[in-house]
């Protein structure tokens, strides 16, 4: 039995749906279906979810929202009229919004209720169209389903006892269609995942039914080496390990959730990112080994928007708790970390700038200023983080000299490294003007 996961793109129009309904038509064993909200059809286009959060947001503010409510309406009308199924679904979706606005819960519950509507419409209306094409499908809400999550509105997490209850989802008769993105509490509130957290659903799904495979079909032919953004025509990854895919995404890669690979890794399911427009194309395989003949390095990732805390201090090796109690001020700043590469006396702790207000950067300089006397304590802005990731690089000589002539190749000054005690990836911080140069010549002196 396989899970297959549509994304935003594969359930725009009907046009895609319709794509859809054949990908499931030609594979029996496609019993688990998982599908996101209504994507843009074009760059200019509207997400539904945006729309959703639109809505609730003018809401909230008293402000009007009939044009986002239209947006909303007339791209379902449009699927509804073009896939012939009845028009009293639409009316049901708008209805269904209206009853959330109207509902007394607490802003966030009722937020999470809104933006859930468009994976629910879109759960319910492909498995009217499988129906029509002549399959046996049938909707199966979150909660049905037994996608019990934590009580975290926005960014809920699953609850490990759903996996039993999801298990018995085998025994249903046909084809289930299931709404990604959302689960309930145990009080039997709706809770959303992160934004694209429909990735998620599917690979809870996936291993709480124990499935063969986890197929997520996006809008494009599979994960490649580079952004393609940086490099044109970048050569195409077909198979990466869990551990790769991770890394890969956390720096950059946006094709697959980062916290979705969790559940499918833990259950060791392996997943295939595959295209809905060109279903016959292999895809990207994620799987738990590395086969030994492929080569170390698999990919290189990248992401802006870092920034550096440098502090500095004489003998800071020999002051016991120094580090600790640096982290500790940021942690009750409420910002979390991503690396900390460190000197004999200094320590850098790398952090995305969008958690670091100035209030609190503000806070955070004058009490390490304060309370810890270094000899200096600085913040480096827009920095960009490479990663160049491949299970079997810390054991494979010459990676990392390989990678710094690429840098040196393309004049382009490496502000920290950072192998630290990661199997997988060898890190490198950069100003982020040099960032083009430098995958360009990364991409040449690993794949070409
Ligand atoms: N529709 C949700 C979002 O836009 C979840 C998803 O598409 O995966 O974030």
């Amino acid at each position: 039995m396989k899970v297959a996961k549509f994304g935003g793109s594969s359930v725009a129009s009907a046009t895609q749906i319709e794509k859809v309904g054949n990908i499931i038509k030609t594979d029996s064993n496609r019993k688990f279906i998982v599908v996101s909200a209504p994507g843009k059809r074009n760059k200019k286009d509207f997400k539904i979810t945006d729309m959703l959060i639109q809505i609730g947001n003018a809401f909230k503010n008293d402000e009007p929202y009939t044009e986002y409510m239209n947006i909303i309406v007339d791209r379902f009308s449009e699927i509804i009229e073009e896939l012939q199924l009845p028009p009293s679904i639409v009316t049901d979706i708008e209805q269904s919004i209206h009853a959330v606005l109207k509902n007394d819960d607490e802003e966030a519950i009722k937020l999470d209720a809104l933006k859930a509507i468009g994976e629910d419409s879109s759960a319910k209306i492909l498995s009217a169209y499988l129906n029509e094409i002549g399959l046996q499908a049938s909707y199966i809400n979150p909660q049905e389903a037994g996608i019990i999550v934590s009580n975290e509105p926005g960014n809920a997490h699953i609850l490990s006892e759903s996996f039993s209850d999801i298990y018995a989802l085998r025994k249903k008769d046909g084809i289930l269609v299931i709404p990604g993105f959302f689960g309930y509490s145990k009080s039997g509130k709706l809770m959303t995942f992160s934004r694209g957290g429909s990735d998620i659903t599917g690979s809870i799904i996936a291993a709480g039914v124990k499935a063969e495979l986890y197929e997520n079909f996006t809008d494009v032919d599979s994960v490649y080496k580079v952004n393609p953004n940086f490099v044109s025509n970048p050569k195409k990854i077909t198979t990466l390990t869990y551990k790769e895919m991770r890394e890969l995404s956390y720096a950059g890669f946006s094709v697959f959730h980062d916290e979705a690979l969790i559940p499918a890794f833990r259950a060791q399911i392996p997943v295939c990112i595959k295209n809905t427009n060109k279903p016959d194309l292999p895809g990207t395989h994620i799987i738990a080994e590395k086969r030994s003949d492929e080569k170390c390095v698999v990919g290189i990732a990248s992401d802006t928007g870092f920034s550096s805390l440098y502090v500095s201090k004489y003998l800071m090796n020999q002051e016991v708790g120094f580090g600790r109690k640096l982290l500790q001020i940021i942690e009750e700043e409420g910002v979390s970390f991503e690396h900390a590469p460190s000197g004999i006396d200094d320590l850098s702790v790398i952090i995305r700038q969008s958690k670091l207000t100035s209030e609190k950067e503000n806070n955070i300089i004058s009490r390490i200023k304060n309370e810890l006397n270094p000899d200096m304590v600085a913040i480096q802005k827009d920095l960009a983080v490479i990663m160049v990731v491949g299970e079997g690089l810390m054991n494979t000589i010459g990676i990392a000299g390989k990678a710094t002539a690429a840098f040196a190749e393309a004049n382009v000054n490496i502000v920290m490294i950072n192998q630290g005690s990661s199997e997988v990836s060898l890190m490198f911080g950069i100003e982020k003007e040099g960032l083009d140069r430098a995958l360009q010549s990364l991409y040449i002196a690993f794949f070409e």
